[in-house]
């Protein structure tokens, strides 16, 4: 579904993404009447205005860089933003990369200092909503943003295929980490990443097995 598009970039929301929103808050509006409604609808726009912030965040670079932006999707588990491949070079990819990590934490940092300024409770809680997305986003585990960093960097230095080989490996690494710690800590949520990351990370794996067999014919 099309949200909105700015700066050239449709802004879509996913089916499954739609349909929790809604379901949520008719839930709240069910529960607590117009209030809830209310207050259920600004949780929703600070939260994925975070996320926003976060994807253009990467899309503005992008465009700076001369990358095309082919979409900006919301769903349930935060945003992605979509890029041609052409023109994205480690150099390129690494810039990219950083922007959605910085804005979350410029943006962590306006609403901190609001929130001292004005005593919100409620600046300060998306003051922490932003730190912890620019942070856990920069965990080195490939697709995070930080993941990507570690790539580029380690292409930079030894090419792309041995770079992006052991930026994987570093990832998977993580992933298994983070699974170990989800179980332990009996975190579901931690858990339910873990495995999407194991699972994008042996998506890649293939993309680079079919590089290598391209390379070798
Ligand atoms: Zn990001």
């Amino acid at each position: 579904m099309l949200l909105f598009r700015w700066r050239g970039v449709p802004v879509v929301a996913d089916r499954l993404f739609v349909l929790l929103a809604t379901g949520w808050l008719g839930m709240q509006a069910w529960r607590d009447g117009a209030v809830g409604l209310v207050s259920g609808l600004a949780g929703v726009a600070l939260l994925f205005g975070s996320v926003l912030a976060h994807e253009f965040g990467h899309a503005m670079v992008a465009q700076r860089f001369r990358v095309r932006v082919r979409q900006i999707t919301l769903n349930v588990f935060g945003g992605v933003t979509l890029f041609e491949r052409a023109g994205l070079t480690p150099r390129v990819d690494l810039f990219v990369s950083l922007g959605g990590p910085i804005a979350s934490l410029v943006l962590s940092g306006l609403c901190a200092i609001l929130a001292a300024v004005t005593g919100s409770t409620l600046l300060a809680l998306v003051a922490a909503a932003n730190l912890a997305l620019g942070v856990f986003n920069m965990v080195p585990a490939f697709p995070l943003d930080g993941g990507r960093v570690l790539r580029a960097l380690l292409e930079l230095r030894l090419g792309v295929l041995r770079g992006s080989l052991i930026a994987l490996r570093v990832g998977t690494v993580l992933a298994w980490v983070m699974l170990a710690g989800a179980v332990v800590m009996r975190e579901p949520g931690l858990g339910v990443v873990a495995v999407l990351l194991l699972m994008m990370q042996r998506q890649e794996r293939a993309r680079l097995a079919s590089m290598v067999e391209v390379a070798w014919r």
